[in-house]
């Protein structure tokens, strides 16, 4: 059974509330940079709502900014330096405003080794926290701000989910929902279980309370969070599993859809997709990454299925599931990949006609297993695969969406192109652009799809 510690028990909100305009005599204002998934934009919305609750506002810029957090991303290489060179740049910013904090959080600062380069490094950086002690941010900043030391706390126990952490969310459309945290895959390429923990869920009534909250404040997009959701329910003491969950988010009342993402292929079951058919507010759209089409790099990469029973869900998805759209994630010249394992990822991914993808080239990330094992293959080489892998899915998907001309789809609005063009998500996840007020940003509308070129574009009928 999971505690549920409760945020702030040590009162470390109110007291940061006191201190701060003595500090800075004016109300200190916030930026914060978030990098990488999903999970970490939902994790920096918690992290902006103790800010403000402390008594922060929000800003965007770094001149006005008293507080600058970077919320890491751990899994791929390039987004690591990209990171290391903002972070640089801070020094210049903090001799201006010596009352600054400046805090470095996420999976990369989970790391011990990058917890020391920084240490050593970069020794402006204030604070530095791993994921399993985000909640005791109040914490930090008060010790900080009442003359503590550089703070550095990556502590591994991630046994807790705390929950009533204040959320103040970016969008008033789509609302973010993490339903588990960690992974016990182990994927060998993947640095997630390390940096995330293992895996455990939130009990079902939280989740069903602030789906509630979100759907009476006006969401109308639910977009459930894990590394694997289709795993949801384990260890808890509840009869609970990622279906059930499904069924009981789509009783609550209201016009509006639930997503849901990521799926693991191993764990997605019969008994989801027919959920999935089932339940009408859940979308006709699933992202099940199957990363290789070849059997041998899959159980390289640990990932406890085959392409047969990968291609065996998709159909049975297919069959069940009206208009269903699928998407994935590739990994381009995982080490030791051959060009007939390469060709076997291309066949798969003609047979099952992807909707989109996220394709990358293999990425080492220190410590795990995959990085220690051979890899003869270029990156140039690499390269010249996936840029086959590209065209080949952009003919599937230009073929897909030409088929899709003079259909009409029930959308809902999510964003503005430009001044009068607005875009929208229809149920299978295909966006479409089209013209209209931005008064109908939030509602669901009817659109006809009139034209493809680069995009789908469509009339409100
Ligand atoms: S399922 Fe595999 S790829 Fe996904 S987070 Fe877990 S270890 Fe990483």
């Amino acid at each position: 059974m999971l505690k549920n510690t409760g945020f702030d028990p040590l009162g470390y909100v109110n007291r940061v509330k006191e201190i701060l305009p003595k500090i800075y005599g004016k109300k200190p204002l916030a930026l914060i940079n978030t990098y990488g998934c999903q999970q970490n934009v939902s994790d920096s919305e918690k992290i902006k709502g103790m800010l403000t609750t402390m008594g922060y506002g929000l800003t965007e810029d770094v001149e006005k900014a008293d507080f600058v957090l970077f919320n890491t991303c751990a899994v791929r290489g390039h987004a690591e330096d990209r990171v290391f060179g903002n972070i640089g740049v801070m020094k210049q910013y903090k001799q201006k405003n010596k009352n600054m904090i400046v805090a470095v959080c996420g999976c990369m600062a989970q790391q011990q080794i990058i917890a020391d380069k920084v240490r050593k490094s970069y020794p402006y950086v204030d604070l530095l926290f791993g994921t399993h002690v985000t909640t005791r941010l109040p914490e930090f900043i008060y010790k900080r701000l009442t003359g503590s030391g550089r703070i550095f706390e990556i502590s591994q126990d991630s046994s807790e989910i705390v929950e009533g952490v204040p959320i103040s969310r970016d969008g008033k459309i789509r609302g973010w929902l993490p339903i588990m945290y960690g992974c016990d895959n182990f994927c060998t390429y993947c640095i997630v279980p390390y940096v995330r923990g293992r895996e455990r869920s939130r009990a079902s009534e939280e989740i069903i309370k602030e789906a509630e909250c979100l759907v009476k404040s006006g969401y109308k997009e639910i977009f459930l969070l894990g590394q694997n959701v289709n795993s949801y329910g384990k260890g808890l003491d509840e009869d609970i599993n990622f279906s059930k969950l499904l069924r009981r988010l789509n009783a609550i009342e209201g016009d509006f859809v639930i997503r849901f993402m990521t799926s693991h292929p191993k764990d997605c079951t019969k008994e989801l997709i027919d959920t999935v058919a089932e339940c009408k507010k859940v979308e006709r759209h699933l992202h099940l990454p199957f990363q290789s089409g070849s059997d041998r790099v899959l159980k390289q990469m640990n990932r406890r299925y085959d392409s047969k029973g990968y291609l065996e869900l998709i159909n049975y998805a297919k069959e069940k599931i009206d208009g269903v759209t699928f998407t994935s994630d590739i990994i381009v010249g995982f080490p030791g990949e051959t060009y007939e394992d390469f060709e076997k990822t291309v066949k798969l991914v003609k047979e099952v006609e992807f909707a989109s993808l996220f394709t990358f080239i293999y990425s080492p990330r220190n410590g795990t297993p995959a990085a220690s094992m051979p890899d003869p293959i270029t990156r140039k080489e690499k390269g010249v695969w996936f840029n086959e892998l590209l065209k080949v899915q952009e003919e599937i998907g230009r073929s897909n969406n030409q088929k899709l001309v003079g259909q009409t789809f029930r959308v809902l609005c999510d964003s503005i192109e430009s001044e009068g063009l607005l875009s929208g998500k229809t149920s299978s996840n295909i966006e479409i652009m089209f013209e209209g007020s931005d008064q109908l940003l939030g509602q669901f509308v009817d659109v006809k799809i009139t034209q493809y070129t680069n995009s789908l574009k469509g009339e409100i009928v």
